[in-house]
């Protein structure tokens, strides 16, 4: 058993019989780390109320291994993002990114760029002007991190690349520029590939482009940027599909985000 200290993000909180909860935090170190917090709903708890969901800051625990559940020592709150709270749009995202962190990530597996996505990401959903748009963000980053980014530049069956003059040609041989998906083989087909997946969808070049400019960019940059119905409707679609492909499990909050937003 071994004492650890470690930066730490709220992923989830379960209540575990009458006074105690099990947290699972994520965490730069470790990747995902559960444990109890013992006694927490009793008034006296000292923890009482730093272990919100969403809540940052740095975690003491006992560490022993091949165990599933930690020990919790102490937990010193670093932000507890309140701007996102007060808005109910902002915080249902804000369950979302992290029941989306829960559901890929493994435990003790580390993965710094997946914490300081997350991190970044409810800093940013505090001034986001467009808050889809930044789950969008939030979504194919995180895929990249978990090493399931869609390949957007080449056909996924031959490779060749999906430019403006494959476009161009398309568009002249049968009038239509739009370019398809596949999410079984994880990125863009070629005109001559498009028929290899009956279950590829297509989407507008504009998307395409709007998705690899999402993938790079942050802050003050991210939320310079527009995008259509059209852009928002399929990036939604290719991202959820894409997501549903890898974590095998229905998201209870985007089911919520879809029915209540
Ligand atoms: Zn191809």
């Amino acid at each position: 058993m071994a004492a650890q200290k470690t930066q730490a993000i709220v992923i989830r909180t379960f209540p575990l019989q009458e006074f105690h909860k099990i947290i699972t935090f994520y965490t730069p170190d470790f990747g995902k780390v559960k444990a109890v917090a013992y006694g927490i709903k009793s008034p006296k708890s000292r923890l009482g109320g730093s272990l919100e969901l969403l809540n940052h800051g740095t975690l003491l625990f006992q560490h022993r291994e091949n165990r599933e559940l930690q020990n919790i020592t102490d937990f010193n709150l670093i932000d507890g993002f309140n701007a996102i709270r007060s808005d109910f749009t902002r915080i249902t995202y804000g369950c979302y990114f992290a029941e989306l962190v829960d559901s890929i990530a493994s435990e003790g597996v580390a993965n710094p760029e997946i914490f300081d996505l997350l991190r970044t990401t409810y800093q940013s959903l505090v001034h986001a002007v467009d808050v889809p748009l930044l789950a969008r963000g939030f979504e194919i980053k995180f895929l990249d991190c978990a090493g399931y980014g869609p390949e957007l530049s080449r056909c996924v069956q031959c490779g060749s690349a999906v430019t403006d003059a494959f476009f161009a040609e398309k568009e002249a041989t049968i009038g239509t520029r739009s370019i398809a998906f596949s999410v079984r083989y994880g990125g863009v087909l070629c005109g001559g590939c498009e028929n290899r997946d009956g279950a590829a969808f297509t989407i507008a070049p504009g998307s395409c482009e709007l998705l690899k400019m999402l993938r790079k960019s942050e802050g003050e940059r991210f939320n310079r940027i527009r995008a259509s119905t059209r852009n928002h409707k399929e990036l939604k679609r290719l991202l959820g599909n894409f997501i549903e492909h890898h974590t095998e499990r229905n998201l209870k909050s985007l089911r919520f985000i879809e029915n209540v937003l």
